[in-house]
């Protein structure tokens, strides 16, 4: 069998070092073709050698001489900087893992899709703010995306061979976060490290902190919007602390169709890597006689206001979600320094929503220049805050 060649953009990161995970477990199977980072040259360069790549892109380029002293002799050719990153996603691979935080993954994600490169999607954000674009490039390119948020994957895989007329509603559970059960007041006071400790699952710091918002449930509705072409009034969100049922699709008849499995993003990830197959995976079975029961709640848009506001983000359309998104993204990322409270995340996003009024983005060009100028507001506001 021909091996599949993948690319990876965010490669140290959790969905990334996943990623490699589970190639590296089949080199039969997977071929590594590229690999990219941020900032975290050491183990880019490991990564890299370890997997025979042919590209490895550092994001900084002052930390270029570093990562090209790494792979002397190797193989692997170093590489800095935007354009880099670029080559990277458009590159010769038949998948495209995007795994990179953060609206900074649109324009590599926009790369791949435009190569006509299949993208594994993991970087939700790059849909939440260019979503209409990016499935228009993708229908214009005939590239596939493949969902790997695993409420997404989980919806993808329950609406295999089924006609999307017959589709009801979509409806994405939720863990509800480590504050699942606190007060406002007692939310009021929560540290960095209290907020990153998610119940179930092990992620980067920025989703483990929208998993405490519930923001990052929000996003995901406005992602299954784009993914799926359904409307906001036909997706439900449903709290279920154990995270075992992935998400759910009701249809017209009244089934309903849900994907289990233990809270692993192995599992999604390996879906989409060997989409339509299936492999194996070093993944916890599930025991259900173990687990014993499973729970179900409706979510508290009181306590956890993000849901609604981004619901509304969605519903307004345009430029909102964009805003919505890099207030978001500013403030999760001062909260993590310590210079705004929890409740202040959605203070700021409530408020760059209300300052702000853009028209919506016909490029990716003016997705980004909105970007810009909504996180230059969330950082004038959360200074005003801290006034
Ligand atoms: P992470 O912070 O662990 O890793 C992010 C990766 O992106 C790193 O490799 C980092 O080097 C790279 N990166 C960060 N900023 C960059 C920039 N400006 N330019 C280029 N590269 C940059 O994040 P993660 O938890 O792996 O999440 C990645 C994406 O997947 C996010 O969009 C997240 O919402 C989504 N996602 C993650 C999980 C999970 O379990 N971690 C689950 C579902 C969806
Ligand atoms: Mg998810």
């Amino acid at each position: 069998m021909t091996r599949r060649k993948i690319s990876i953009l965010g490669a140290t990161g959790s969905v990334g070092t996943s990623t490699l995970d589970l190639i590296e477990r089949q080199p039969d199977r997977f071929e590594v073709v590229a690999l990219t980072a941020a900032k975290k040259v050491d183990a880019l360069g490991d990564a890299a050698i370890r997997t025979g790549a042919k590209l490895a892109v550092i994001d900084d380029p002052a930390l270029l001489a570093e990562l090209e002293r790494r792979l002397d002799g190797s193989s692997c050719r170093a590489a800095a900087g935007r354009e880099a990153l670029a080559e990277a996603a458009a590159g010769e691979a038949d998948l495209v893992m995007a795994a990179i935080v953060g609206c900074a993954g649109l324009e590599p994600v926009m790369s791949a899709i435009e190569a006509g490169r299949t993208v594994a999607l993991a970087n939700k954000e790059s849909l939440v703010t260019a979503g209409q674009l990016m499935i228009a490039a993708a229908r214009r390119s005939g590239t596939t995306i493949l969902p790997v948020d695993s409420e997404h994957n989980a919806i993808f895989q329950c609406l295999a061979d089924n006609r999307s007329c017959d589709v009801a509603k979509l409806v994405l559970t939720a863990s509800g976060g480590p504050f699942r059960s606190w007060t406002r007041d007692q939310m009021a006071s929560v540290t960095p490290d209290q907020a990153v400790a998610h119940p179930n699952w092990s992620m980067g710091a920025k989703i483990s902190v929208d998993s405490a918002t519930m923001m990052n449930k929000g996003l995901e509705l406005i992602e299954a919007h784009h993914l799926f072409g359904v409307p906001s009034d036909r997706m439900d969100v449903l709290v279920h602390p154990q995270s075992v049922v992935h998400s759910m699709v009701e249809y017209v008849d009244g089934s309903v169709l849900a994907q289990l499995g233990s809270p692993d993003m192995r599992i999604p990830i390996a879906y989409a890597l060997s989409w339509p197959e299936r492999m194996e995976t070093p993944a916890l079975r599930l025991d259900l006689a173990r687990i014993g029961s499973l729970s179900f709640e409706a979510p508290d848009l009181d306590r956890f206001p993000a849901l609604r506001v981004a619901r509304d983000a969605l519903e307004a359309g345009g430029a909102t979600p964009i805003i919505l998104n890099a207030a978001n993204e500013e403030a999760v990322a001062s909260f993590l320094a310590r210079r705004i409270g929890f409740l202040d995340i959605i203070r700021t996003v409530e408020e760059a929503l209300a300052r702000t009024d853009a028209a919506a983005p016909r490029s990716i060009a003016e997705v980004i220049d909105i970007d810009r100028k909504a996180r230059a507001l969330a950082q004038d506001l959360m200074s005003e805050m801290a006034a």
